[in-house]
């Protein structure tokens, strides 16, 4: 009797939930494997532009996602004294010229949706790979607990410290890029404080630092700020993130408008997250492996896409897999990179130069991109 193939998707984040969720649509057998026992509501916010609602859209869950998120009108580029550097259309335009919503959302609810929408008793927390065998028929796993697991095909969607990726191309630990992240999450009821029009998606900016600000709900409970400032050293060594203190955000934004004054004021709870990146990567699959998302391309936050192409890259890789069936993985593997180097190179560029919607520029090439909407190239351009 033959056994039934196998796909083994590695993390069960943002990217990892995505493609999961594709390729069981698909009629795939999925297994993830999740290192974390269990996930838990942490205190962030991501955009999800256009772009990766529409894979939403084929996940089936964009209208619920659309009923939990802030929907702009605009993304407001300021100066530090309050004056406007760009006005953003999204809302209505969005909808009309790109096909989809922009929201903003809180991470943890957006992520619950995603797990939610995978078949029941297909992803397995607690599991940490920590050992990888291509036999040529199948790949072998082994995980921290002492259990064990095989597939046809390993798919790394396990984030910037890939244990895939190293196992492909030996350890390098990412850079840290001298540059950190401040986040808050701030209740709705704690601005009525204060006489000013928070703005549902607005990014303050001066020369070198910049801060992100943006309702995570629909009903304006919630109010979240992500900075991005330079700092030489890291000083949490292999932590992801530690407590920071108003403080240390009153003088990293000294002299910002009293608005922000105002969000450092109310922010109760801030936590600071080192930057890391890597250069690009020689390859993006070897055998029966393949990497998508952080794991392959990781980059600086400040584009607010760096999931979003974890979503496009797992979404593209099921429209392959389901063009060319896990038989013929190869071919699939091949043209997953011939489809995705290109765009995701282009993001990761302008997102670590951070020049993002600072000046009145057509967003369309990120918001307006359909992964569906157009023929699988067969050679990448990049
Ligand atoms: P991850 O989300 O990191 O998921 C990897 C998963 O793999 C995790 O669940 C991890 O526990 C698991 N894992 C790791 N190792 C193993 C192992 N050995 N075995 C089993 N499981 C493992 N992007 C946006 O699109 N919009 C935004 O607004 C935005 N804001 C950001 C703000 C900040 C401050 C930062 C740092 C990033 C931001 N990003 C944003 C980027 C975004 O968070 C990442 O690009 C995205 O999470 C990458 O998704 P991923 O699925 O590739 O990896």
């Amino acid at each position: 009797m033959s056994k039934q193939p196998r796909i083994a998707v590695i993390g069960a984040g943002l990217g990892g939930a995505a493609a999961a969720a594709l390729l069981q649509k698909s009629g795939f057998n999925v297994d993830v494997y999740e290192q974390a026992p269990a996930f838990s509501r942490l205190g962030a916010g991501i955009h999800m532009g256009p772009n990766a609602m529409k894979v939403f859209r084929k996940i089936g869950i964009e209208q619920p996602l659309e009923a939990m998120g802030s929907h702009p009108d605009y993304w407001f580029s300021r100066a530090q004294d309050g004056s406007y550097l760009s006005r953003i259309a999204l809302g209505a335009h969005a909808r009309k010229e790109y096909g989809a919503a922009y929201i903003t959302v809180h991470r943890g609810d957006l992520h619950a949706l995603q797990i939610d929408a995978l078949l029941p008793g297909s992803v397995h927390f607690g599991k940490q790979l920590a050992g990888l065998e291509d036999t040529g028929d199948e790949v072998r796993l082994a995980f921290t607990d002492g259990s064990t697991a095989s597939a046809d095909i390993i798919v790394g969607a396990d984030g910037i410290n890939s244990y895939v990726r190293e196992h492909l191309l030996g350890f390098e630990a990412p850079t840290y890029n001298g540059w950190v992240g401040h986040r808050a999450l701030i209740p709705g009821e704690a601005l009525k404080a204060f006489d000013f029009d928070f703005e549902s998606c607005v990014k303050w900016w001066s020369e070198d630092r910049h801060l992100m600000v943006y309702y995570t709900t629909g009903s304006r409970e919630e109010y979240y700020f992500v900075s991005g400032v330079p700092q030489a050293e890291w000083e949490g060594g292999n932590a992801s993130f530690i407590d920071s203190s108003q403080a240390e955000m009153y003088d990293a934004f000294k002299g910002y408008h009293p608005s922000v004054q105002a969000l450092i004021a109310s922010a109760q709870s801030i936590t600071k997250w080192p930057l890391l990146n890597r250069k690009p990567l020689p390859l993006w699959s070897r055998g029966r492996m393949v990497l998508l998302g952080d794991a392959c391309h990781p980059m600086k936050p400040h584009m607010a896409q760096g999931a979003a192409m974890a979503i496009e890259d797992g979404a593209m890789l099921a429209r392959c897999l389901g063009e060319t069936g896990l038989g013929d993985y190869a071919t699939a593997f091949s043209l997953y990179e011939a489809n995705r180097r290109e765009r995701a190179s282009r993001v990761q560029a302008v997102s670590n130069a951070n020049t993002w919607l600072r000046t009145q520029e057509d967003p369309a090439w990120v918001f307006g991109y359909d992964l569906y909407g157009h023929e699988l190239k067969t050679e990448s351009a990049a």
